[in-house]
This record gives structure tokens, C-alpha cells and sequence, in this order.
């Protein structure tokens, strides 16, 4: 061959080989990990955050249900960039003020406890409820109310799912939900809703707009419903602190012991870096 018909040959030689090359780091790619997780919990634990939430037969729809267990169903997304969430949920308040939110409750053991720390430091903040945790518990749903924080609607029993049903359904299941806080609460505001895991979908979108109830996500998630232990939940939210933050806790479904202990630490500080609020509910 002439040279430049070698030089050619050489160059598709190449070509070649690295297309070759990298089908193969593709196809690798491809191949489920051969060591996966022994447990589902410890596969949740590690892996990506949204495709690992159960699946709905977890949580079946409909008047029978489990309760929420903690690591079942937990709220955790990435951290959206910046502006708005998951199809436009809100993620920041709108101000410098802060925002602390707390899932998954009412829960007789650890809403008190959240509740005792933030009066003790004067700091109102967001309750997203669980309808059947509020229909168990209605006295905590009023002590939620009585202290001056805000309600937010988090589905009757904590279906991820939820966004994926019909349009009937996600109505039915929120308006259930806001029917048994006003039960508990009556004449409580409820003005935002907060999907489970926050899986919003366009469907969920609809039936919050059309119940007035603003889709709630947040900004700050030291993925505390895993239970990692206060040290790092402190740590997590003080490195992903900023002005307008929306931070989101759980005082449910689970071992909420370093959640409790983390906000012991962290009120104080926050307080001297930010003010915090409750998330505004408008006019009753
Ligand atoms: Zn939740």
C-alpha cells in the first residue's frame, strides 16, 4: 500500500479501537453491579435516592393501610441547583429568612420533642403530616397548631406513588388528608403540600392547584430519615445552609434520636446566622 492509504488504514485502526474501547466502558457501565446490597434497607441506603423509594405495594392506596415506616419511604431528592424544583415546587421562601421543615408526623414520640426544643427557643417552623399519623394522633396535630407553626398536607399514608395515579385518586388521597387535620385542627390553614419522597409529577402539580395547597420541596436535605447520626446531620445542613433555605428533617418514621440532638446544636447557631420562620399561610 502507498503511504497514504497506510496512514489512512492506521487512522480507522485507531478510530476503531477507541470506539471499541469505549462500547466497552459502555457496555460495563451497563452490567448491574455483581455485588449488589444483601438488604433492600442497605441498597436504599446507598444508592441513588430516587430510584431506590419502594414500590407502591408498599403502601397500598385505599383505607387500609401500613403505617409509614422510616426508611420505607423516605423524602429525600438531590439538592435542585438552584431556582425552582422539581417541576416548579417551591424550594426557597422567598426572602434571606430560613425555613425548617419536619415530615412523616405527627409522631408521639418525637414531635413532642421537637416541639419542646423549638419553643424553647422561640422558633416556629413547617409540619408536613401524614393523614392516618394525624388521624391517630389528632392531640399533637393541635399542639402543631397551638405553638404557631405551619401545616403542610403530606399525603394520607405516604405513598411515593401517589403522583403516578390517577387524577381522581391524588385529589381523593389530599383532600382526605386536609379533612383530617381540619378534624383535628379545626379551622386550621393548610396551604402547602409536600410529596412523599418528592416525587412531584404534573398530576400532583394539578391537584395542588386546583386544592390552592403550593407544592412544597426544599433545599437543604441532610437525608436525616437515614438515621446517620447527629454529627453528620449537623454537618450536612450547616454546609448547605444559605439565605432562603427550605431544610428538610423528619420527626417521624423512625429513630429520630439524631434528629433531636442535631437540632439541639443547630437552633442556637442558626438563630445567629439567619431568622427562621414559619412558612406563611396567608389570611384564614
Ligand atoms: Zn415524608
Amino acid at each position: 500500500m502507498r503511504a497514504p492509504t497506510l496512514r489512512a488504514a492506521g487512522l480507522v485502526t485507531v478510530v476503531l479501537a477507541g470506539l471499541l474501547g469505549s462500547a466497552f466502558v459502555l457496555g460495563r457501565s451497563l452490567v448491574p453491579d455483581p455485588h449488589p446490597s444483601a438488604a433492600g434497607v442497605a441498597t436504599t441506603l446507598t444508592g441513588p435516592r430516587y430510584g431506590e423509594q419502594p414500590p407502591s405495594t408498599d403502601f397500598p392506596s385505599g383505607t387500609t393501610s401500613p403505617r409509614p415506616s422510616p426508611d420505607a419511604a423516605p423524602d429525600a431528592a438531590p439538592v435542585p441547583p438552584d431556582g425552582d424544583g422539581p417541576y416548579g415546587a417551591q424550594v426557597a421562601t422567598g426572602s434571606s429568612r430560613v425555613a425548617l421543615t419536619f415530615d412523616d408526623g405527627p409522631d408521639p414520640r418525637w414531635t413532642p420533642q421537637v416541639l419542646a426544643l423549638l419553643a424553647q427557643y422561640g422558633v416556629r417552623a413547617t409540619f408536613c403530616v401524614v393523614g392516618e399519623n394525624v388521624e391517630a394522633h389528632p392531640d399533637l396535630v393541635r399542639s402543631i397548631v397551638a405553638e404557631g407553626h405551619t401545616l403542610c398536607n403530606h399525603s394520607w399514608n405516604h405513598d411515593v406513588n401517589l403522583g403516578k395515579r390517577s387524577p381522581a385518586t391524588i385529589r381523593a388521597d389530599l383532600l382526605r388528608t386536609n379533612d383530617a387535620i381540619l378534624a383535628a385542627a379545626p379551622g386550621a390553614r393548610i396551604a402547602y403540600y409536600r410529596q412523599p419522597g418528592g416525587a412531584w409529577t404534573p398530576s400532583v402539580m394539578s391537584a395542588c392547584a386546583d386544592l390552592n395547597l403550593a407544592p412544597l420541596h426544599w433545599s437543604v436535605d441532610p437525608s436525616d430519615w437515614k438515621a446517620p447520626g447527629a454529627t453528620t446531620i449537623e454537618a450536612m445542613v450547616r454546609s448547605q445552609m444559605g439565605p432562603g433555605a427550605i431544610v428538610l428533617m423528619h420527626d417521624a418514621g423512625g429513630d429520630r434520636s439524631g434528629t433531636v440532638s442535631a437540632l439541639q446544636q443547630l437552633l442556637p447557631e442558626l438563630l445567629a446566622r439567619f431568622e427562621l420562620e414559619p412558612l406563611p399561610v396567608g389570611s384564614p
